[in-house]
């Protein structure tokens, strides 16, 4: 087992990606936290860990808001005993051109992907620090943390600005033992996904199959969408990673769109 007993908090695990990191790093011993805005598909999702003979815990936590992190992340403590393992993957996505882009919504784009990594990383660090086992740190960017898109400023900037903040915490952690690291996954079929197909096929003026096929598939190698379990595989290895000699990276899983 990878992560033997290792407390592993995933933000959005209550859908998509987060809730199969949350299942995988269950399945590798860890003991998992869903940390989620919608705390009743948070308790759906722990619920099912541990039928499962795994080891799961639901919090209530809207990553923007820092009591509400502060205060999950002290009951996590409280029962689990510590913090080993940080996720930091709640997301959602806007589209609209730049000039159309309400500034509303820009705020909430980058409230939530960069305050919500800040806000978690900050209230995880201590307790990382502290018990002196060293930790993990993982961020999901996108490939458009390297890469741009028509109608995504916010959600390109801030995915950028996550590598920025990976980068920082890689430094500043290596004393402790703490490893900060960046997965970028391309499209992945998840209700994020499915919002957006009509969005932008209504923005572009193309059909909802051109969407899948030229702007989310087009750029890779082979026409299909990244899974979630490729990016689980990728957050395991970050997590379970044995010493330093991984940090302050980031990965690319999107089937060949975007080469470093
Ligand atoms: P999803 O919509 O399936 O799940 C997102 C989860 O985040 C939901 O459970 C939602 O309740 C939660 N959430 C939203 N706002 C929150 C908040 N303020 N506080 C706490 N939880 C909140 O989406 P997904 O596709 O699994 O996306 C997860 C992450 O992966 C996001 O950061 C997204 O940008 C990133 N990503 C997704 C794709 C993709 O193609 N699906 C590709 C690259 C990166």
């Amino acid at each position: 087992m990878k992560l033997d007993h290792k407390v592993c908090i995933v933000t959005g695990a209550a859908s998509g990606i987060g809730r199969e990191i949350a299942n995988t790093f269950a399945r590798e011993g860890g003991k998992v936290v869903i940390a989620d805005l919608n705390l009743e598909a948070a308790r759906v999702a722990a619920q099912e860990i541990e039928s499962s003979g795994g080891t799961a815990m639901a919090v209530a936590m809207d990553v923007t808001n820092e009591d509400q992190v502060n205060t999950a992340v002290a009951a996590v403590v409280a029962a689990y005993g510590g913090v080993d393992v940080l996720v930091s993957n709640a997301g959602v996505q806007i589209v609209h051109p730049v000039e159309e882009f309400p500034f509303a919504d820009w705020k909430k784009m980058l409230s939530i992907h960069l305050d919500g990594a800040f806000l978690t990383t900050k209230a995880c660090l201590p307790h990382m620090q502290s018990a002196g086992k060293g930790g993990s740190i993982i961020y999901m960017g996108s490939v458009h943390s390297k890469e741009a898109s028509a109608l995504k400023s916010a959600y390109v900037t801030a995915k950028h600005g996550l590598i920025g903040l990976c980068k920082t915490v890689a430094k500043e952690g290596g004393k402790h033992r703490i490893r900060a690291n960046v997965i970028c996954p391309g499209f992945v079929r998840t209700p994020l996904v499915d919002k957006q197909i009509p969005e932008q096929a209504k923005a572009l003026g193309i059909s909802e199959d051109e969407v899948v096929r030229k702007v989310m598939l087009g750029e890779t190698v082979d026409g299909e969408f990244t899974t979630v379990q490729d990016v689980a595989e990728v957050a395991l290895l970050f997590a379970g990673f044995g010493s330093n000699a991984l940090t302050g990276q980031s990965l690319v899983v999107s089937h060949g769109w975007f080469m470093q």
